[in-house]
């Protein structure tokens, strides 16, 4: 039986297609302390300049950059990185629509505006950010937190182009090719007795064959076949050099190239490196196309942030503080980063800046347990005579100096090695527990990195030292956590080292501005917040509770 409405019941008007007398204004729909009203406030408080100036003049009017910039950052924050999923959002979402005027860009225009109009500016406009934040004292340059994780590239995971490899190949062609000469020249005995047993003039020589000497012994070969060319074998070997050694020897040069002092590249963004991703979803240990993204902070904030090609973070540190020291005119006060970064090299940088360096080294926690401190075989317990420069070994001997060796970084760092040698092992009856080798014992001492080493355990060990050592976990490594699992950037959507230091100046501005939302939200005492109610020209204090709200929940 159908039931009939009770009287009681009542709706709220829905007249869908209703024109409205007065149109309403888009701001309205916008609430006070939505994150777009800060970000909108953020940029408009920037000089763009090196934006605009990359602007040719002509042609058509191009969409406002200060309108595009602000478009992006608002996507960012939103978790929308893809150029089609932007151009979707400012049709259909009402802070994108507010934020961008109303101006509809398509995805082609999004992507050329992001890869080409912010290249090498992205970092002026990252770097004003940050300013921002010193000026309103809500960071500073102290403490500086040091961290890098690796970010997928967009390309092939099969893509690969190993350096090894190339070596391998290219050694074997040479080879092969220096054969082929051989026997051209043995074949034309007339060549053989005006040259002895020389190469051909043009024939590669002693040294390694290019492409050039190469492309011009074919050229020479080719004459030569004109003068004889009922000679089947000299026709078979230049066929072979031109149609096989040739193009295969400029592909090698070619990967030679690219590769630089990389190990490895992909062939679908030749920028990219195979590195060992952390988050292994197939667990397999898989090396994968990438970069290495370092980033700086402080009170969760990105201060500085570089991309590199070589998966060690080791070789970064010096290049990343550089970019530091570039941008804001000065270096952080203290450097926190872990054990990854702790070589002689590093410390000696930091130590010539005035930077304290509260950096781990590789064995730093394993050497504060009790049981490695009793162990009396390994070289930092060897007890060390300055008198005779000799360490004296478990069994009573002397391990005496041998030579000095020179380490020389990626970086062009010369560190000293000096080598101590025991005088004789044979028929020791410690020498199962002392050392593998056949020989006598040889170890081998830094003197300065040790020196380094002892400033830095020091440090670390130090009221302060266990403060800043507290605190990294919370700062860079909370960070990327934010960035990859909260926000899903995991993989970058463009290709190339310019393009992907684009992508992540994107990200990093975004995360700032969240963050500055956070605090406006619900972190700041009451001065901070008045502070930031000058910045953003926002009344914050009316609606602190509301702008947490949208923030989460924005949409
Ligand atoms: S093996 Fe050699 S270095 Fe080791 S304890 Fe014996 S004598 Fe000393």
């Amino acid at each position: 039986m159908k039931k009939t409405l009770h009287p009681n019941v009542s709706f709220k008007a829905y007249e869908q297609h209703q024109s409205q007398l007065f149109p309403s204004s888009l701001d309205e729909w916008i609430p006070e302390n939505h994150l777009v009203r800060l970000v909108s406030s953020v940029i408009d408080k920037m000089e763009l300049d090196s934006v605009l100036n990359s602007y040719p003049g002509g042609g058509a009017p191009s969409y406002h950059p200060k309108m595009m910039l602000k478009v992006l950052i608002y996507a960012y924050t939103q978790k929308i990185y893809s150029s089609r999923q932007i151009a979707k959002a400012l049709i259909e979402q009402i802070p994108f629509r507010w934020i961008s005027g109303g101006n509809c860009p398509d995805f082609r225009t999004i992507n050329r505006y992001r890869s080409t109009r912010l290249k090498g500016t992205i970092e002026d406009v990252f770097a004003s950010v940050v300013e921002l934040l010193f000026s309103e004292g809500i960071i500073d340059l102290e403490d500086y937190f040091l961290d890098g994780t690796k970010i997928e590239a967009n390309a092939n995971k099969y893509s690969f182009v190993w350096g090894k490899a190339t070596a391998k190949f290219k050694a074997r062609l040479q080879r092969d090719v220096k054969a082929l000469f051989k026997e051209i020249d043995r074949v034309n005995e007339s060549d053989d007795e005006r040259y002895g047993d020389k190469d051909l003039p043009g024939m590669g020589g002693e040294g390694p064959i290019d492409s050039a000497k190469l492309q011009e012994t074919v050229d020479r070969l080719n004459e030569r076949l004109k003068r004889q060319p009922s000679d089947k074998g000299l026709k078979k070997a230049v066929k072979k050099l031109k149609e096989d050694y040739l193009p295969r020897q400029q592909k090698y040069e070619q990967h030679e190239d690219i590769l630089g002092e990389r190990n490895s590249y992909s062939k679908t963004d030749n920028d990219a490196t195979f590195m060992r991703m952390k988050d292994d979803h197939m667990l397999n240990g898989q090396l994968k196309p990438g970069y290495n993204v370092q980033i700086g902070t402080s009170k969760q904030f990105i201060l500085g942030y570089s991309i590199h090609q070589k998966p060690s973070d080791s070789t970064v540190l010096i290049p990343h503080l550089e970019w530091l020291k570039r941008r804001f005119g000065r270096l952080p006060e203290a450097v926190t980063a872990d054990a990854g970064y702790g070589s002689e090299e590093n410390y000696a940088w930091l130590d010539n800046q005035d930077v304290t360096a509260y950096v781990k080294y590789n064995n730093f926690h394993w050497e504060q347990k009790k049981k490695q401190a009793q162990k009396p075989f390994r070289v930092e317990n060897l007890p060390y005579d300055e008198d005779t420069d000799s360490y004296r070994c478990p069994a009573g001997q002397h391990l005496f100096y041998l030579k000095t060796e020179e380490q020389i970084s990626a970086n062009g760092y010369v560190s000293e090695r000096r080598l101590y040698e025991a005088e004789d092992c044979q028929g020791c009856d410690l020498r199962e527990q002392c050392h593998k080798s056949k020989a006598n014992r040889r170890i081998q001492v830094g003197v300065k990195l040790q020196e380094y080493r002892k400033k830095a355990r020091e440090l670390l060990l130090s009221p302060e030292g266990l403060d800043h050592r507290s605190r990294r976990p919370i700062e860079p490594e909370a960070v990327f956590g934010q960035i990859k699992a909260n926000r899903q950037f995991r993989r970058f959507l463009l290709r190339s080292l310019d393009k992907v230091t684009i992508e992540f100046g994107l990200v990093a501005i975004a995360h700032n501005l969240m963050k500055l939302g956070q605090k406006i939200r619900g972190n700041m005492d009451i001065g901070d917040s008045l502070r930031s109610e000058r910045l953003l020209g926002m009344p914050v204090l009316a609606n602190l509770g509301r702008l947490g709200a949208f923030i989460n929940n924005p949409r």
